[in-house]
């Protein structure tokens, strides 16, 4: 089924369906952010304490449809809202998350005599992998987390765990296992006076996921080229892992947040990282958040550069997606992927509770949740991923996609050629640019007046919103498309008529 044609499925289906469509719909018709009055009057109605007495339902209803809704923004619902990577919720996911919420399933313990849960979220996972063309015979196996940042420091952690029991057996130490004796006495063990990933322009999670998992924020360092703040220095790379007294995860960015761009650009550089990975004893984690979807993509040469970015992924030890962002499936969904079966069970297997193991019936080919993640009690958020790959298939997806992609190189390729505006990076020919273009535009202001303002400008006309970004020391605006509602044809117009009006009352100030 074609994605408009769910849409008025879902439009005129007089059920739960229907009404949550149009709960969806309705405060939007106006802008992207709230307004003023709006957030006004949802702070004044936030109760100051908890009464003794319930206000029941309806008035509970009633309360959270006018006084909080009004105060949302549009950021999911509305196509026009760029900020961030934030993806829309497509009709299927919707349906199923609604289910998810009404029926409440634990995914927890694998128990097959229980529920089906655990095997849909099994399934969802395998789906996943054909859309991202990876083997399942290698990958299947994973699980579902909140989100990329939760996702990367899954990897992470079995990446640590990995690098130091190779270390600690090397040097024919017992104590090999951070999950069970804990990073120090494995250090100790081990001889090594410190972790480090490497990586380049690694997105603010995984500098989160180094302090939370002990490696420590300074210890994310960046090893990229000189003129290329993307692109690896194999020399200083391999310098790097070959310091004594250190272990090391080497990070790819497989679509950097600011830029939309990739670490790499082909399958021979994956290749030559995990070479250098293999020479090292380093494990390979690839952040591939919403990058990894390049790999959705068909083989038409219009989008030839931007599959190649996602080419030599499935060389990885580990990778990080999201949900939430590109799949267009409701947060907080993201998954974490492990080429080595049993890495995740060392880190977060539950210690001796009898209770959790299942039943014991032999039938275990599906792990339970609650060993191999953060969450022992979780939702069940596999069920709207399903549901999606399954209503709209690959080429569901693909379109979807093609159409994020077909807008935002209408936008940059109008900006390349715009008087007002810079896009960012600059430099090449306007064609290389569109190539390179994924589902980011990144540009700034000519003048430095209008620059310092520009987001706010943007987004103070409540049609479209931006975030606000910088590129080398200076301000920068950035459009993020990731929503299956985007038009690359009436969005462009949108897009171009708040650029050039927000250009042009600023060139009208300043004649004044
Ligand atoms: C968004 C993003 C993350 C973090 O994902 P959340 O879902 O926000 O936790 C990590 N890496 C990259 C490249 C991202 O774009």
């Amino acid at each position: 089924m074609k994605l408009q044609d769910a849409v008025e499925t879902a439009k005129s289906q007089g059920s739960l369906q229907q009404q949550l469509w149009e709960i969806t719909q309705t405060p939007w018709k106006s802008g992207i952010l709230p307004s003023a009055d709006d957030l006004t009057k949802a702070r004044a109605s936030l109760p100051s304490s908890l009464g003794a007495e319930g206000q029941g339902f309806e008035s509970t209803k009633q309360h959270i449809l006018n006084d909080i809704v009004p105060a949302f923004n549009g950021s999911s619902i509305s196509p026009h809202y760029y900020g961030f990577v934030t993806g829309g919720v497509t009709p299927a996911a919707l349906l199923a998350d609604n289910i998810v919420s009404a029926y409440d399933q634990n995914v927890q313990v694998h128990l097959p005599g229980h529920s089906i849960a655990t095997d849909v979220e099994s399934n969802a996972l395998g789906l996943l992998l054909d859309l991202l063309q990876l083997k399942r015979a290698e990958w299947h196996n994973g699980t579902f987390t909140t989100g990329g940042s939760a996702s990367n420091a899954l990897g992470l952690a079995c990446g640590r765990e990995y690098v130091l029991r190779v270390a600690a057996e090397t040097k024919g130490a017992s104590i090999q296992s951070i999950g069970e004796h804990g990073f120090f006495e494995v250090m100790q063990a081990a001889g090594l006076s410190g972790v480090q990933v490497l990586s380049t322009l690694p997105h603010s999670s995984l500098v989160k996921a180094a302090g939370i998992l002990g490696i420590g924020r300074a210890n994310v360092i960046n090893i990229c080229q000189n003129n290329d703040p993307l692109k690896f220095d194999m020399e200083r790379l391999e310098t790097e892992l070959a310091k004594s007294g250190k272990a090391n995860l080497v990070a790819v960015s497989c679509g950097e947040v600011n830029t939309g761009r990739f670490a790499t650009a082909n399958l021979d550089e994956m290749r030559e990282l995990r070479r250098l990975c293999d020479k090292y004893g380093a494990w390979l984690h690839v952040d591939g958040a919403f990058g990894l979807f390049a790999r959705a993509l068909d083989d038409s040469a219009e989008f030839n550069s931007i599959k190649k970015g996602g080419e030599g992924i499935e060389l990885a030890d580990s990778i990080a997606g999201d949900g939430h962002k590109i799949l267009n499936v409701p947060y907080d969904c993201g998954f974490s992927l492990c080429r080595h079966p049993t890495e995740a069970h060392n880190v977060f297997q539950n210690a001796n509770a009898a209770y959790l193991t299942g039943n014991g019936n032999g039938a275990a080919s599906i792990p339970s949740p609650l060993n191999i993640g953060i969450e022992n009690s979780r939702r069940f958020r596999a069920l709207p991923v399903y549901a999606s790959l399954l209503a709209y298939g690959k080429i569901g997806y693909q379109n979807m996609l093609k159409k994020q992609i077909r807008l935002a190189r209408f936008i940059a390729g109008w900006l390349y050629d715009h008087p007002d505006y810079n896009i960012l990076p600059e430099g090449g020919t306007k064609e290389d640019l569109i190539n390179q273009t994924f589902m980011v535009v990144l540009f700034s202001a000519k003048k430095d007046g209008l620059n310092r303002c520009l987001s706010a400008k943007i987004n103070e006309t409540s049609k479209m919103f931006v975030s606000g970004s910088s590129w080398q020391g200076r301000p920068a605006c950035r459009i993020a498309i990731s929503n299956w509602r985007v038009d690359e044809d009436t969005d462009f117009d949108l897009v171009t008529s708040v650029l050039d009006t927000v250009a042009k009352g600023d060139n009208a100030a300043n004649q004044q």
